[in-house]
This record gives C-alpha cells, structure tokens and sequence, in this order.
C-alpha cells in the first residue's frame, strides 16, 4: 500500500511531487508529505489526511529540484504527523519515503540505535537512522544506503535523500512495487506508472535487490555487489486521459459505468469471430492440471470463487479455491498435477506473492498464471503466464470492473479448455458475453430505481445477501462492496445456511436481498425469503425477468452461467448510493488502500 514519488531535475519537480501524490492516494491515506533540498538543507512539509490538505501547506515559491513524496496506509504506529513520512535521521542529512513493513526493525533498534530515542512510533524510522549510523562509520551514502539494505526483512520500496548531495536520489526494493520514469533534463520515481504518465510513457522497471541512483541526466541500475545492470525501458499500455474522472463524479460509479466497455474489450481480445484467440501454452497447461488452485483475496477471491462454475461444470477439472493469506503460510494438501490461478486487480498483492514463493519453494516446475487489470506488473512478470483483464485502470479502492472482467475472462478460459477435451458447453460464449454487455448497458442506463430501492432499503446497522450456487458467490462479493463503502455489517450467505444460526440476528427492517440467477433455485431461495419476511426483514429479489414476480428487481434475460455478472451490477450500485446517502468518501474508504502491497 501506500504510495511514494520522487524528482530529479533542471525544473520544478514540486508539482510532479503533488501530482504523482494525487494519483496514488487510492493507495493510501493516513497522511502526507513532501520533502526536497533547498540551500544545502532539506525542507519537509507534511500532514495528517489528504494531499489537498498538503497542497494547502505548499506554498507557490517553493521550489524542489530534488524532492521526495509520500502518502501513508499506516502499518506501525498512529496516524499523526510524526509518524507522517518523510522520516529524518536524527541529524537531518538523511531523509527517506518508504512503502513496506520493517519486519526486523525492533532487533535493529536494539543492536544498532538502543541508546537513542525515537523521534516516531514507525518501523520506517530504524532505516533512516542506521544510515545515519553506518554514514558516520566513514560509509559514502551509497554504501550505508546498501549497507542498511542488507540487515532489512520485510517489504519496502525506499527512496533517499541526502542534504550533502542535492544531485543524487537512492532507490531500491523488496517486494514492494517501484517504478523509474525517464523525463528530459529530469527522471521520476513512483510506486506505479500511473503516477507519472502525466510527465513521461518511459519506464524502467526495478527488481528487488537492486540499487539505483538517480541523477536528473543518468539512471544506474546496479546489483547488491555493485554490477551494473543494463535494462531498456518500457512503455505501459495506458494513457494519461484514462486516470480522468471525466464527466463522473467518482471513480467508483465511472467504474461501474465502465462494465460493458470492458466486456467489449474482452470479447475484442479473446475471440476471432466465435473462436476463442488464447495463449494455446496456456490453454495446454490447464488441461494438463488434474486439479486447479485458484487463490486470490477479497473481490478478486469472490470472483474466483465462481471459476468453479466453469471448470468444474465445463471442464470437469476440480477446481478449490483459496484466500492467499491462508495458502501461503498453510499449505494445503496438493494433488499430483496441480496448476495455480492467481487473480489480482493490481498485480502487486504482497499476499499472492507471499504465495508465489512458497510455491517457488515446495517445487520450481508448478505452473503458476496470473489475471490482472496492469500489463508488466510484478506478479504478471513473475508467473509462468498472464492473463490481461483489460478493464481499464480501476483507481476506487473498491473494485467493481475488474470483478466482472475477472469472471468474464475465466470463464472464456475455461470453455477453451473444455472445448478442447471434449467437453464443449452448450452455448456460443462470444454471443452470449455480448448479450451480458447490453444487459449491463440496459442496466445502467436508468439507476432511478436501484437508487430508490437502496433508500428504501439499506436504513439499518446490518444486511444480508443470499443465494444459492453461484448467486452465493455473487453475494459474498456483493456484501463485500456494501460493507466496504458503506460501512453496513454486512454478511453474504448460502440461503439455506441463514437458518442454521444467523437468524437469530433477523429482526424488523433488517435488509435481506436475494440473488436467483439459476431457476433451479427460484423455489429453494424465495423459501429462504419467507422464512425471513417472516421475522420483519425487508425483502428484495434479484433475478433474471424471466423469472421475476412482483416485487423483484428484474435484470434482462442472459445465459444463466452468466448471470452473475450482471446481477452484481446492481449490487454495486446498492453500495455505490447507500455510501453517498450516508455522505461518504467513496472512492476512499475508511481504514482500505487499493493494491495491498503489505502482507
Ligand atoms: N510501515 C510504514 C508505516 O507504517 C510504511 C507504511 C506504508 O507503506 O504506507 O509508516
């Protein structure tokens, strides 16, 4: 999480400063600050809050033709102004931003810095103040820079500043995404491309364990032994338009808006007419599994969960699914010839590439694909193959997009795959993902009554979704979106589940919606809906029309193993409306961070 920037230049860079932190805020947004040299000393600006608060401490005369930003997801200590980066050594020659968890810092403290005082409560400290110490020892910058890398465990992405050379920037990594961006007569830093397309499309990527210093007119990438690493750059597949609000008022509704133009996108680039256009490496490998591991966290588990719809249903490969977090430190049992599907929106997710590892560790041959919305990402360059979603940049922290563009893209994997051994399903999938964009279309068209109903219904503390099948996944993840922009308890349940306990929990007006997308659980389901109307809960029905009685919420007619990509966009709209009805910061919720890069 978090995000960090850096310049190098002729020019100003205080406005890239601000900018880059403006791009990354979704990353997060305890507090703020700048910092850059000026006359031989370094001058540091920071905050509690947003980067509008920290443009307002910004005054126009200042100028940085070094400088370095950050914007915090708080991990050790509090949300206050001390513990606000840029941190300083205690004789202010130092001055570092840092993205990442120390894991190692209270034993560095102790063997190294135990007869000082901390000036704040972060991890992020220790790193600043050993290169203070290892400096004093007579070390170049350079050298106690790398010198304090080495004693590091844990993620970061540092960047350093040092008042004794006003030409230099420090930069390395450890599982913490950090990028170089190449201007004229300048050079950037920044957590991802995003935060500097405004200035330039040239890119050099950066791997852990390398040290690159930044000079306005060189960049020199170097291994932990001092070789020099050539690397050419690259540029990413986006434009600076794309990060534009435009006519939306956040991020989160565009997003949603943006459904059935990702839908486009996807059909665009995996079919050629009806055929399925596929890495066929790809393909061959998911055959081969004897069982797949589809492992993601939060809506990007939710939208795996519904993989198994398909290539259980489709394909006949079991398929489990897995919360990252838990794979990576609990192994589960793992079959003879197993092959692992990653999803992440960003990836960047610190857990999947806690999983990775591992997974490196117990046997280097498993084959491991990853789907994720951003070409080149770490997780995208680290796996055996890639799968792009090609929604679009996601910048809510609540994803939307990239949740049904993950579905669509599985599912198109997964009737490739079942194609191929034999076991074709029963449909046109290229015509029947068109008819799924028109209905999100037809859907978001008119919002009036999503809006009402979420008036009407979302009034209380607490909700529940239910659903059976695939309308359980659905409304797992559609309990998700409304707790985490709303801030309502929410829980998404298997609808005969809610019997068995949370019942309890019904009580007057307390919101029940359920999801029926398959009509062989149209009677089973509404049976779950009496047995709570019956105990004062309010109501609602999502299904398809065909199926719809009065009352419900009906969303067009599509292929029912489909159907759930488009009955979420109504729940999302629920969570989108229910956040501004209670005056919330949407895009930017409380305690949340998009690209969750600590584990
Ligand atoms: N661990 C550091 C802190 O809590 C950095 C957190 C971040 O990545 O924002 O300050």
């Amino acid at each position: 999480m978090c995000g960090i920037v850096g310049f190098i230049g002729k020019d100003n860079g205080v406005e890239f400063l601000i900018d880059g932190l403006n791009s990354l805020e979704y990353r997060g947004y305890d507090s703020c600050g700048i910092a850059g040299i000026v006359d031989e000393k370094t001058k540091v600006i920071k905050t509690v809050g947003r980067i509008k608060n920290l443009e307002e401490l910004t005054s126009e005369d200042l100028v940085f033709n070094i400088g370095i930003g950050h914007t915090r997801w708080a991990t050790h200590g509090g949300v206050n102004k001390t513990n606000s980066h840029p941190h300083q050594s205690f004789n202010e020659r130092f001055t570092l931003v840092h993205n990442g968890v120390i894991e190692n810092f209270s034993e560095l403290k102790e063997e190294f810095l135990s007869d000082k005082k901390m000036i704040s409560e972060t991890d992020t400290e220790v790193v600043v103040q050993l290169i203070e110490v290892f400096a004093r020892e007579g070390l170049s910058t350079k050298e106690a820079f790398l010198k304090t890398i080495s004693k590091l465990h844990g993620s970061y992405a540092l960047c350093l500043i040092d008042r004794e050379d006003a030409d230099t920037l420090y930069v390395a990594k450890n599982k913490s995404p950090l990028l170089i961006g190449l201007g004229q007569n300048c050079n950037y830093v920044g957590s991802d491309a995003l935060a500097m397309i405004k200035y330039t499309n040239k890119f050099l990527e950066i791997n852990d364990g390398e040290l690159v210093t930044v000079k306005a007119d060189s960049v020199l990438i170097e291994d932990k032994n001092g070789v020099k690493i050539e690397r050419s750059p690259f540029t990413p597949n986006i434009k600076y338009g794309e990060i534009d609000k435009g006519v939306y008022e956040h991020y989160m509704i565009k997003e949603i808006n943006e459904q059935a133009f990702a839908m486009r996108n996807i059909i665009s680039e995996y079919f050629d007419g009806h055929d399925v256009k596929m890495d066929q490496e790809i393909i061959d490998a998911v055959k081969e599994a004897d069982r797949l591991y589809v492992i993601g966290c939060g809506t990007s588990y939710n939208a795996g969960q519904m993989s198994k719809e398909y290539f259980e249903k489709w394909a006949g490969i079991p398929t489990e699914l897995h919360l990252a977090s838990e794979f990576a430190y609990n192994l589960p049992l793992l079959s003879k010839k197993p092959m692992f599907i990653f999803l992440s929106q960003s990836g960047e997710t610190a857990d999947l590439r806690a999983v990775l590892t591992k997974l490196r560790e117990v046997n280097p041959t498993y084959k491991v694909l990853v789907l994720t919305n951003v070409d080149a990402s770490t997780l995208s360059r680290e796996s055996d193959y890639t799968l792009l979603l090609h929604a679009g940049v996601e910048i809510a922290v609540a994803s939307t997009k990239a949740y049904t563009s993950q579905i669509a893209v599985l599912s198109i994997l997964a009737y490739q795959v079942a194609k191929e051994l034999g076991k074709a399903p029963n449909l046109d999938l290229e015509k029947e993902l068109s008819v799924v964009t028109t209905a999100i279309e037809s859907i978001l068209d008119d919002t009036k009554e999503i809006k009402e109903l979420t008036d009407k219904l979302f009034t209380e503390r607490n909700a529940f979704y239910i659903g059976r099948g695939a309308d359980y996944y659905s409304s797992c993840e559609a309990a998700l979106k409304l707790k985490e922009v709303s801030y309502i308890q929410t829980e998404g349940f298997a609808g005969g589940e809610l019997k068995h306990g949370t019942i309890a929990l019904i009580e007057d007006n307390i919101p029940v919606v359920a999801l029926i997308t398959k009509s062989e659980f149209d009677l089973s389901t509404r049976s779950n809906v009496s047995e709570v109307a019956s105990r004062g809960a309010k109501t609602l029905v999502i299904t398809l029309e065909k199926l719809a009685k009065e009352g419900d919420y009906a969303i067009p007619n599509v292929h029912e193993t489909l159907a759930p990509i488009v009955s979420i966009v109504v729940t999302q709209l629920f969570a989108y409306y229910a956040a501004l009805g209670r005056g919330l910061d949407v895009d930017k919720p409380r305690n949340l961070a998009k690209s969750v890069t600590v584990e």
